[in-house]
């Protein structure tokens, strides 16, 4: 069964963001856009993990943990938040919250924290991939290494979420806009070429022939 994220956050264009990136990574969603109705919604049953901005209208974020820990409520929640105070987060995690994002953040972060929470809620449930494969690469995300055969390839740290991200997707042709929302954040300039230029990087690292270029579509790893 599909994961349910409830995503309470008042801002539309990260709220979209959110949106946009857990759908792709085959999750559904539903936003909240106050606390009022974050409070509700978490309540409903209907959800696997919430995402809680602080910053909400109604009530706040801090409110909402409060009164749902308050009733017991054993939802898995991760804070968003754009202070970045120690204090802050020792406060969310003491306040019962799972994990703690702080903004700007880069949406592969986000999601790996995500997954995290969902796989130590139902280890029997849910094996999570620590290999990607695709033909002979080989990504390995616990030791974060990445072969082609047998070489090892030195990459980037943004050049290796680049390739994770192709590998989760193989097959499939990834525009630009996914690929700097997945691998860079929405904070990033979408006018600047630093797709681009990864892209090289990383096609140059594993060999011309695996990343094709779809003119005016994007990008795919070749399956
Ligand atoms: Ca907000």
């Amino acid at each position: 069964m599909t994961d349910q994220i409830l995503i309470a956050e008042d801002e539309p264009r990260i709220a979209a963001f959110l949106e946009k990136g857990l759908r792709a990574s085959g999750f559904t969603t539903a936003v909240a856009k106050d606390g009022h109705e974050a409070l509700i919604m978490a309540q409903s049953g209907d959800f696997d993990l919430m995402i809680l901005d602080i910053g909400l209208p109604g009530k706040d974020g801090w409110i909402v943990l409060e009164e749902l820990r308050g009733e017991g409520e054993q939802l898995p929640i991760i804070i968003l938040s754009a202070r970045d105070e120690v204090r802050d987060k020792v406060a969310g995690l003491e306040g019962g919250a799972d994990d703690y994002v702080t903004k700007p953040f880069r949406f592969e972060e986000l999601l790996a924290r995500v997954r995290v929470q969902l796989r130590d809620r139902r280890l029997p449930k849910r094996q999570e991939e620590i290999v990607l494969r695709s033909g002979d690469i080989v990504l390995d995300l616990l030791t974060r290494q990445i072969r082609v055969g047998d070489r090892l390839l030195k990459l980037s740290a943004r050049e290796f979420t680049l390739a994770e991200t192709f590998l989760r997707h193989r097959g499939q042709v990834l525009s630009r806009e996914q690929l700097l929302s997945q691998v860079w954040g929405y904070d990033y300039d979408p006018g600047s070429n630093v797709v681009d230029v990864c892209v090289g990087y990383l096609r140059k690292k594993l060999g011309q022939d695996y990343i094709e270029t779809v003119r005016g579509m994007g990008y795919k790893l070749r399956s």
